[in-house]
């Protein structure tokens, strides 16, 4: 029997909208054998999520997502499996939320020069201690009636284009990579070839981020176009790496259903014989 692997997900802990046991209970519900939490810059859920995940079907990969910078453009790593109480680890993804809290209110600082919106409706949709973003002002902005839905709101409003949007503090994804390493992780880049993106990843940059330590490409995403899928299933064969499909669930906050991407059992298989910092909560 093959079991389906999804190996990108996103609860409360950071801009989902299930906490992480509603989060486990989908993923039973949606017959789904295998999820990665994998919350923005936050090990927050993985407490929950274990517990809630404990005496049923469901194995989940502790995990996260790390957001990293790219001269201007925004790059998330993937990490598996690495060791929640590294100091390293713990102190960067420490400042990168702070970062995003300070960004967060300058943005809503910015906003209300033109929308009604207020720091404290930011708040109203986000858990404490959640990893703040531009989804959690998009959300109160839908809830102020100036767009419809968290699409929108990004589309409309928080695209850069229209000038509200800054940027948060995060680090060069090579560093991001040497620290999920040397905390015992496994790092996957994530969606790599969304539209428009497929020139920031060429060969001599893809090569500079296995160097450091990358093991393994996002392939399948719903964001990654065909061209760069091609792109990315061929230098993974020529660098050996592992290539790796996820829904990047968020809940209500995208229409991306868990289990539409998936990750083949040999590919897991790998990732769990890499990762040497903490253990899958398995059954
Ligand atoms: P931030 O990290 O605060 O800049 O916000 C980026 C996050 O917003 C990503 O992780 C996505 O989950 C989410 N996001 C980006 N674009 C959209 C969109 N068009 N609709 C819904 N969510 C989006
Ligand atoms: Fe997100
Ligand atoms: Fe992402
Ligand atoms: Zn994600």
């Amino acid at each position: 029997m093959t079991r389906v692997i999804d190996l990108h997900t996103h609860s409360s802990v950071s801009d989902g909208t299930d906490t992480p046991s509603l989060l486990v209970a989908a993923a039973l519900e949606a017959r789904i054998d295998v999820i990665a939490l994998t919350d923005h810059d936050s090990t927050a859920g993985w407490e929950e999520a274990r517990t809630a995940a404990a005496g049923s079907s469901l194995t989940v990969i502790p995990g996260m997502e790390f957001s990293t910078r790219l001269g201007w453009q925004s790059v998330h790593v993937l990490a598996y499996l690495f060791d929640p109480t590294d100091a390293e680890l713990i102190a960067e993804t420490a400042r990168i939320r702070s970062s995003r809290l300070t960004r967060a209110e300058g943005i809503v600082h910015r906003l209300a020069v033109d929308y009604s919106l207020t720091w404290d409706d930011v708040l109203a949709h986000t858990q404490e201690g959640a990893t703040v973003g531009r989804p959690h002002i998009a959300d109160a902005l839908v809830a102020r009636g100036h767009a419809t839905t968290r699409s929108e709101a990004f589309e409309a409003i928080l695209h850069p284009r229209h000038g509200y949007t800054i940027p948060h503090y995060a680090p060069d994804p090579e560093e991001a990579i040497r620290l999920v390493r040397a905390a015992g992780g496994v790092p996957v880049l994530a969606h790599p070839a969304t539209a428009g993106r497929e020139a920031v990843f060429d060969d001599a940059t893809l090569k500079r981020l296995v160097d450091a330590g990358l093991f393994g490409l996002e392939v399948g995403h719903r964001e990654n176009t065909e061209k760069g899928k091609r792109m990315l299933r061929s230098f993974a064969e020529r660098h050996d790496l592992v290539m790796t499909g996820s829904s990047d669930y968020h809940g209500l906050g995208k229409p991306n259903r868990l289990g539409e991407n998936t990750t083949d059992e040999a590919a897991l298989e790998r990732i769990v014989a890499e990762g040497r910092g903490s253990d899958p909560f398995a059954p």
